[in-house]
């Protein structure tokens, strides 16, 4: 590997499993709902999803790793605490977000309403313009896990420049 390419991708992939509840977490926004996503923190994919692309980006140890789910600490934190200690680490190590591009699978509630807000959401957090994030929702068609409304199911890209 040539090191000192300015560029990094990376991608993640996140999945959790729905239940009965009153909002849904995602990308740091609740969202009004008659779902809510299962895990042991608050289970936000969208987040999950995207520090896990700027992990992999550096090919650093992945979000399991960072915040074990064995780990009664991370019991039903912010997901954005995860994201902000993942993105600490790649600024400190001279990295910037060049842009993120992700896709959420669910298949209800709808998403449309909300892209918006959540793309402001993230914005926030990473310090970035809302137009550095691409942000699509996509329904299951009504088949396997996501479309049954079991599951929501995220993938992100990300692209990281060097910027020290
Ligand atoms: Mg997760």
């Amino acid at each position: 590997m040539n090191a000192s390419v300015p560029f990094r991708v990376g991608f993640g992939t996140d999945r959790h499993r729905l239940g009965n509840g009153v909002a849904l977490q995602l990308g740091g926004v609740a969202i009004p709902a008659d779902v809510a996503a299962i895990g042991h923190s608050d289970a936000d994919a969208l987040l999950h999803a995207i520090t896990d692309a700027l992990l992999g980006a550096l090919a650093l140890p992945d979000i399991g790793q960072m915040f074990s789910d064995q780990d009664p600490a991370n019991r039903g934190r912010d997901s954005a605490e995860f994201l902000s200690a993942a993105y600490d680490k790649i600024r400190a190590d001279g990295w910037a977000i060049a842009n993120l591009d992700a896709v959420v699978h669910l298949q209800r509630p709808k998403l449309a309403p909300h892209l918006e807000a959540i793309r402001q959401r993230l914005a926030g957090l990473l310090a970035i313009e809302p137009q550095q994030i691409g942000l699509k929702a996509k329904t299951g068609e009504g088949l396997d896990a996501v479309g049954l409304g079991q599951a929501v199911d995220v993938h992100c890209v990300a692209l990281l420049y060097r910027n020290t």
